[in-house]
Order: C-alpha cells, then structure tokens, then sequence
C-alpha cells in the first residue's frame, strides 16, 4: 500500500524495519536512510535472513539528516507518503523542514532537543502546527513506548474509565540483565542527558523541580518485580497536562539499579558526562560524545538479555460512576522474547513497534489528520487492537494503587 521511509538505523530503527516487514500489506516498500549505511545494509540482511517470506522491499541510503537539502533530495527521489524519525532527537526539525518542503507526513518518538543546550521541550515542534496543518499534511509526535503509549494508555483511562483524572503515574521498569558493568538500553547520549537532568513532576498547576534522582519508592511493577523507581521529567508529561487539564499531579518513575547509579555518579564526577566540548589532541571533543564512543551500542546488548520491561500508567480520580477510582494499564515485555523475534532488546523492541503502529494508522487513514498532534490527542483504540496484535499486549489493573503518594 504505502512507500515510507525510516532514518536511522540504531536499536529502534531495526525493529521498526522488521515490524514493517511482517506487517508487509501496509509497507510495501521502505528506504532505511542513515549516517552509517553499513548499519541498514545490516538490518536488510537480516530482514532477507529471518523473514524471507515478507513481500516488503527494503533498500538503504546514506543521508546526513541534519542537511534540510540533502533530506529534501533523498524523499524527492524515493518519493514517500511518510518518514519515520528514529534518528536522534537532533534532527527533528530538520526533518520536519524537509517533510514540508516535499509534501510528505512525519513521525518521530522523541522530541526535539538542541545538541548544545541539554534541554527538551515541545515548542519548537509545536511551532510547525499551522505549517503542517495549512499543508494538509500530519506531523505525529513521540510515538514510541513513553513517549508514545503511555499516552494512549492515559487517553484510554480518560475515554474508558474516568470521568476526571487527578494523579497520573508513568512508570517504566527495566528488569532485565544484559551482562555488562554499565551500558545503556537506547542511545547513550540521549539517555544519560535525560537521568543526570534535574527532575520535574507537575503539581498544582506548576512544575516541582527536584535534584537529579532525589525522589524514589519502592514500586511493585506486576508479573516482574518490586523495584526502587526514581522521580524523572520525561517529554509527555508536557502534552498530558495541557491536554487534561484535570490532572493536579502527574509523575514519571524510571527503576534504576545501584550499579548503575554509582557507574553514573563516578562518570558524572569525573566530568564524563559533560556536553561542554574540550581540546583534545587539536581537536574538540564533548566528554559525552567520546563516552558514547566507549560504551555497548545499544543494539548490541540484545543477545543474552535476560528479563523483562514493565511500563504503564497509573491514573487515580473520579470513575465514570462518579466514584474515586485508581486504576493501571500496562504491558510487560520480556527481552529474550524480542531477540528471538527481531534481534532486539526490550527497550529497542517497546520503543520500535509503537513506532511502526503509529505509521500504520497514519496511514490507513485510523489517525490521519493535518497538524501537529500528541498521541493521547488521537483515539487509543486502535492503538490498543495494534498492540495486542503487533507483540505488545496490554493488561489493566483495577483498584490496587502500586504507586502511593
Ligand atoms: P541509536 O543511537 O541506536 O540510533 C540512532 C541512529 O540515528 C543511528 O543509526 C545513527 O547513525 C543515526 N543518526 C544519528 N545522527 C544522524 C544524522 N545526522 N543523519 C543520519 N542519521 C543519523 O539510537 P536508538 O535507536 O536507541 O534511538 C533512536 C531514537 O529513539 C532516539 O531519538 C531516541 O531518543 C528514541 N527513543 C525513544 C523511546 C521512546 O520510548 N519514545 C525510547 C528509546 C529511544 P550512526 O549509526 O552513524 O550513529
């Protein structure tokens, strides 16, 4: 049905790749666009390897997507509906000036953040509203796992089982083990840019700033564990207190492990985290650049990992029977499960398939719509069928409060 094509070709990319491969009556053809080439000639071959019967047809291309010419170029020649951002956060805006200027609908799972200012926030995309809308054409935003689902599972909360939401908890568990000392699940700059920031949680119409990590509780995420969950600011809960006003506090809990914690103290200590370029050697470096360079790529953490993901919101107000009421939506995933399916860890494998669901609506016409939109501004039942279909199935939980005030 539909020419799209992906950019990026990281731990996400690959499985937005091979989920578009299985469900092939959607994408027919796809252009797997990146930095390192040899990286989506990989993903291809596997493709070819593990899933020969998909009717997709895959190529690959080199693109720098911070270069609005060059992007323009590669969707002119390619000539399709849609582009699939999982680069980094970086390219964003360049991709969205060059999804304008070639007529085609956009897609990413991660808001726009400047390289040089350790800072993220949707208003510079929320900017392009009227260019897209005036356009005719869709720009859909943060649509992988959280950012992404956990939006649809609040929309779900509000159009199924409350009347008004007044505390909304997003938490996210990664219970599994990979093996190595330190080493992240998603790109490490991004990540640890995200953890070493100040936290945030929205209360009573104002932001609450934290220092890094400060809060914490035990959480008991179900079928997987208790685990020790800090108070993080993540990118949706920007759009789901703008758009459900009702909310007075809402939260983002991430688990982390000790290990984890000390090998972040001692890298942040030594000034390994640092956005801030040196000289070194005549040439300047940002520490955190180079630590990248150090550290497991994502994607290579998948075979062997053990455990599971558990992510899912609790929301906590007035039923619809007008009776206060707390209740849980979410999915776990187990890592093994993913690498035998797509070469993948949870993570990659959570964040990928939202991706490929949220195309799919866009284009099958489920959520098209000309603008600027939030997930949870869009209908989650679909969503939620695709999720069960796609290998992310959803459960819900009524009347017990696993996260407390
Ligand atoms: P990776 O670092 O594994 O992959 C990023 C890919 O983008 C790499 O292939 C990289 O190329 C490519 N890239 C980087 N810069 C450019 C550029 N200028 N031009 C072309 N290609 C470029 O990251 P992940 O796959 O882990 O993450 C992808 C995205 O998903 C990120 O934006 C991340 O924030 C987001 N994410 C969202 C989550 C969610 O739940 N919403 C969860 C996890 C991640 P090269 O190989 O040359 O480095």
């Amino acid at each position: 049905m539909s020419k799209v094509i992906i950019i990026g070709a990281g731990g996400v990319a690959n499985v937005v790749a091979k989920k578009c491969a299985q469900n092939d009556s959607v994408f027919t053809e796809v252009l797997i666009a990146t930095r390192t080439v040899a990286k989506a000639d990989k993903i291809v071959a596997e493709i070819k390897e593990h899933m020969p019967d998909s009717r997709a047809v895959f190529t690959t291309a080199t693109v720098d997507a911070d270069n609005v010419p060059e992007l323009v170029k590669l969707i002119q020649d390619f000539g399709p509906k849609m582009v699939i951002n999982v680069a980094l956060p970086y390219q964003d805006l360049t991709i969205m000036d060059a999804c304008l200027e070639t007529g085609v609908h956009y897609l990413d799972t991660a808001n726009y953040e400047p390289k040089d200012v350790a800072k993220f926030e949707y208003s510079w995309q929320w900017a392009y509203q009227d260019r897209f809308r005036e356009k005719g054409l869709m720009a859909l935003l943060g649509c992988g796992f959280d950012p992404g689902a956990t939006q649809a599972f609040t929309a779900h909360h509000a159009k199924h089982h409350f009347q008004e939401i007044h505390y909304l908890d997003i938490v996210d568990c990664n219970n599994g083990n990979h093996g190595k000392a330190f080493a992240t699940n998603f790109n490490p700059e991004i990540n640890i840019r995200e953890i070493t920031a100040n936290g945030r949680y929205w209360e009573n119409g104002q932001w609450v700033e934290t220092q890094p990590l400060e809060i914490s509780q035990d959480i008991y995420y179900p079928k997987v564990a208790t685990r020790k969950s800090f108070v993080l600011y993540h990118e949706e809960l920007e759009s789901l207190v703008k758009h459900f006003p009702t909310i007075k506090r809402a939260r983002f809990w991430m688990t982390f492990g000790e290990a984890y914690i000390k090998h972040l103290n001692v890298l942040e200590g030594i000034g390994m985290t640092s956005i801030e370029p040196i000289n070194f050697r005549g040439m300047k470096v940002a520490p955190i650049e180079f630590l990248k360079a150090v550290l497991p790529a994502p994607e290579s953490l998948a075979a062997g990992y053990s455990g599971q993901t558990c992510i899912g919101v609790q929301a906590k107000g007035i039923g619809k029977d007008g009776q206060p009421k707390v209740h849980f939506v979410y999915n776990v995933k187990d890592h093994a499960d993913c690498y035998r399916e797509v070469q993948a860890q949870g993570v990659s494998y959570t964040t990928g398939v939202p991706a490929m669901i949220g195309a799919m609506l866009m284009l099958n016409g489920d959520w098209m719509q000309p603008g600027v939109w939030n997930v949870e501004q869009l209908d989650p039942d679909p969503f939620f069928d695709a999720m069960n279909k796609w290998g992310l199935p959803i459960s819900e939980l009524a009347d017990i409060e696993l996260v407390k005030d």
